[in-house]
């Protein structure tokens, strides 16, 4: 699933090709990709709509429409919005279409069927989305270790967990938390209540560095997210822990070890996370 680097990726390689766009026609093929409103009425309200800038919230996009509405879209697990000339080749399982005014599409496929788009007036609160439940958006200057260790400080739940909840910090995922908890050496199934001070302070340090770190990782050219429809993961080189259970760690070199936790599989360091980082109160 896109996790926040990667929904930012989307955003700023889409961004600029589509401002001032104009929308000539919008076709739904899958209604229920559609969560609000009803399918013909967000087809016809979109109509000789203007696209103005994207914004991202969490794992959101919200591309604004020069009259004040716009359109949320969250991809899930295998949502993906492409560009692209009337004539090219249409995905299989693409469920909306954009028909644009520069003789191009934006085209929305999605093989599993879980994204989502809602489409909303100038002025229309959003209680559908689920936006406004969201927690902190990482990269942003009030992310702190007060805040962090204010919401999660005082619970059980393992600190993985806590990361991965959006209404604790919006935009992470399996695979950014294992990452963080590595580059923050906290073993991921931690109580969140038994980290220190230190390791909040470390945590809230760590959680924008690495993202913004596989945020400029992620950077492309059209051209790319075109070819490789954007379904490239140019992180995955630089991804220290996730997916390399077995292997050595890059730090110890102790072998690298997964477990599950909350249903999700995550990847540590048995040496580097190991229970000795826990607080000196344990
Ligand atoms: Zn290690």
């Amino acid at each position: 699933m896109p996790e926040l680097p990667e929904v930012e990726a989307i955003r700023r390689v889409l961004e600029p090709q589509i401002r001032g766009l104009e929308i000539e026609q919008a076709a739904v093929s899958r209604p229920e990709v559609v969560a609000h409103p009803a399918v013909d009425q967000f087809c016809r309200r979109l109509e000789g709509q203007v696209f103005d800038c994207i914004t991202r919230r969490g794992k959101f996009l919200l591309i604004r429409l020069e009259s004040g509405a716009r359109i949320i879209i969250h991809l899930r697990m295998t949502g993906c919005l492409l560009l692209v000339p009337a004539d090219f080749p249409k995905e299989k399982h693409t469920h909306i279409v954009f028909r644009l005014n520069n003789g191009k599409e934006l085209r929305f496929s999605d093989t599993r069927r879980f994204g989502r788009f809602w489409l909303l007036g100038k002025d229309e609160t959003d209680t559908y989305s689920g936006i406004e439940k969201l927690g902190k958006e990482p990269l942003i200057s009030d992310f702190t270790a007060e805040y962090l260790s204010a919401k999660c400080g005082k619970r059980k739940k393992a600190i993985k967990e806590c990361l991965m909840e959006q209404s604790v910090i919006a935009g992470i995922g399996n695979i950014y938390s294992d990452e963080i908890l590595f580059a923050a050496k906290i073993y991921p199934a931690r109580p969140a209540n038994s980290l220190t001070g230190e390791e909040w302070k470390r945590l809230a340090a760590i959680v924008p560095e690495r993202l913004t770190f596989f945020v400029q990782k992620n950077d492309m050219t059209p051209e790319e997210y075109l070819e490789t429809k954007g379904q490239d993961y140019r992180n995955t080189p630089f991804l220290q822990v996730y997916g390399h259970e077995g292997e050595p760690c890059p730090i110890c070199k102790t072998v690298l070890r997964r477990t599950v936790i909350g249903g999700r599989s995550s990847t540590f360091c048995p040496q580097c996370q190991s229970n000795l980082t826990f607080g000196k109160e344990l």
